[in-house]
């Protein structure tokens, strides 16, 4: 690692205070291959991208050992640029994407991980299903049927709010719902395991609220931060 590797050492010292068994995924939208390869010589593996295009660019550009998440929403015609090597996809928000993500794996002859994404905000904008939602689509029992794709957990993003009552609030909900979730439809499948909850300014939050995976964008490829 090089002296001036300052993202490398952003991503020392927030891993430095993980507990055991959260996983730090660098979130590194917009910003270009050279920065994440400043993180890979640092020794991270997961990266996240929001936009399908780009990641398949950087996935082809990158060393192949990286696991990419793909964290945005997705459009059913943007599938194609990431199912060949796609590790997670965190943004399912309906059954027919999982539907269709499942057709993508069984043409590249792999199991895609996916997490159903749930809406837990306030703002209107953010994609997912209800809690409701989720729990009524897995109750349906239809994706028991798809082969190439693997239900690994949630994930969440709470409020854009400086209250962190109501982000813990919101992350406690999430929480409780993964816990149900696993006891209603996954209480023998050990592939249920995975809570993605947490981004940089909340990390600490979702992590007192069970998240395994957190998501951390700014407080590492952000130069003035
Ligand atoms: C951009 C993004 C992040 C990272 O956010 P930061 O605040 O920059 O850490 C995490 N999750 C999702 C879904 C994102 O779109």
């Amino acid at each position: 690692m090089k002296p001036e590797n300052r993202i490398a050492e952003r991503i020392k010292s927030i891993s430095d205070t993980l507990p055991g068994g959260v996983t730090l995924i660098a979130v590194s939208k917009y910003h270009p291959a050279e920065a994440i390869m400043q993180a890979y010589e640092g020794g991270q593996r997961e990266f996240g991208e929001s936009k399908a295009q780009d990641l398949k660019a950087k996935h082809a550009a990158l060393p192949k050992d990286i696991k990419w998440h793909f964290i945005g929403h997705l459009q059913s015609n943007k599938i194609k640029y990431i199912a060949p090597f796609i590790h997670l996809i965190h943004s399912i928000d309906s059954y027919r994407l999982l539907q269709e993500i499942d057709r993508h794996g069984e043409k590249n002859s792999r199991k895609i991980g996916c997490l159903l994404q749930i809406h837990i905000a306030q703002e209107e904008s953010k994609f997912g299903f209800t809690p409701e939602e989720c729990v009524a689509m897995l109750d349906e029992e239809q994706w028991r049927a798809l082969q190439h794709v693997e239900i690994r957990g949630l994930m969440c993003m709470a409020s854009n709010t400086d209250d962190e009552r109501q982000i813990a609030e919101e992350f406690a909900r999430v929480h409780e719902l993964f816990k149900e979730i696993k006891r209603r439809h996954f209480a023998n499948d050990d592939r249920f395991c995975i809570l993605s909850a947490g981004m940089s300014d909340d990390y600490p939050i979702a992590i007192e609220h069970g998240s395994t995976h957190i998501r951390i964008g700014s407080s590492i490829f952000n130069v003035n931060r």
